[in-house]
């Protein structure tokens, strides 16, 4: 690679860092800094009931411990309101958006980013109301204090990701993805919005994170092509599975950095366990950050979707 890269962390502050988290920051970091780039530290905070400052906090900590700093940020998506407003209301007034009064439970996993299984398609159901529908379904909602929840209208085209990792990935938008929110009914701007908005505002030019957010890529590429922003490259890391489709969560206790901790000790026996597990090396030692940097190889991530952790 020739250009530098500006990658990032970007994690959700839910929770304490455990080996897939790790796995993907590392990667991340590795990909930007043989390129001679940099790396930017966002911390995804956008839904309030789910984000908690003790991560926050405590995420910060672990990425220095384990030697995989970053070069600009940290940047707090809780903090950029008013750039996503702005952003919400350019797609609002170039006519791509519509009301939605559909069932909260489409409507819950807007903030967050969707891992897999949770990828429904919307059936357009109120794109297709009447304007007078429209404006009646309107009225009914003021009248009980509530609001709808804002879609983005998709078109009937294909996009395609020619990622690092896992090579063309294609999805077609208006049956595989469906017209999608970039506003929940409580007002907060779905995640799908914010990531396209930091990636750009931030000068990210290269995506490293894990394949379970491949099917989200699509959607956010039509985002950058209605705001007029380049797209990045993308590299969607594998993912740690505890076992065959179920990826590492906190009940993985093993997985997780205090125990990470106690098993390996320090940051260079964590990282060496992970990169072996990944096959990015060929025997378990310890290994910093720096010496990952050197030596992994990460064409033995390529088109692998899934590993398990051990
Ligand atoms: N904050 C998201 C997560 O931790 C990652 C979003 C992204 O990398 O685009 O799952």
């Amino acid at each position: 690679m020739t250009q530098p890269l500006t990658c990032r962390f970007a994690p959700s502050p839910t929770g304490r860092m455990h080996a897939g988290n790790i796995f993907a920051s590392l990667i991340s970091w590795i990909v930007a800094k043989r390129s001679g780039g940099d790396v930017v530290l966002r911390i995804e905070d956008l839904d309030p009931d789910h984000s908690k400052q003790e991560f926050t906090d405590q995420i910060q900590k672990d990425y220095e411990w384990l030697g995989l700093g970053w070069d600009r940020g940290p940047y707090y998506q809780s903090q950029r309101q008013q750039a996503y407003q702005a952003a919400f209301e350019e797609l609002v007034r170039t006519g791509n958006t519509y009301p939605c009064f559909c069932s909260r439970a489409d409507i819950k996993h807007a903030t967050q980013a969707p891992h897999p299984g949770e990828k429904r398609v919307y059936p357009g159901t109120c794109f297709r109301l009447t304007e007078q529908e429209r404006n009646q379904k309107v009225a009914e909602f003021r009248a009980r204090g509530r609001k709808p929840s804002i879609r983005l209208h998709v078109p009937q085209l294909t996009i395609q990701v020619h990622d690092m990792f896992q090579g063309t990935y294609s999805q077609r938008l208006d049956t595989e993805c469906g017209d999608f929110l970039v506003q929940r009914s409580d007002g907060a701007f779905a995640y799908q919005l914010a990531v396209v908005v930091d990636d750009a505002a931030m000068g990210v030019n290269f995506v490293v994170r894990g394949v379970d957010l491949l099917p989200s890529t699509p959607q956010q590429m039509y985002l950058q092509d209605l705001f007029g922003f380049p797209h990045p490259g993308y590299g969607h890391v594998p993912l740690l599975v505890a076992e065959k489709n179920r990826r590492l969560s906190k009940r993985d206790h093993d997985a997780g950095l205090d125990k990470l901790k106690e098993s390996y000790q320090t940051p260079e026996g964590i990282l060496g366990h992970i990169a072996y597990v990944a096959g990015i090396i060929p025997t378990e030692e310890p290994q910093s950050a720096d010496q990952l940097l050197r030596c992994a190889d990460l064409t033995h991530l390529e088109h692998t979707i899934q590993i398990l952790w051990h």
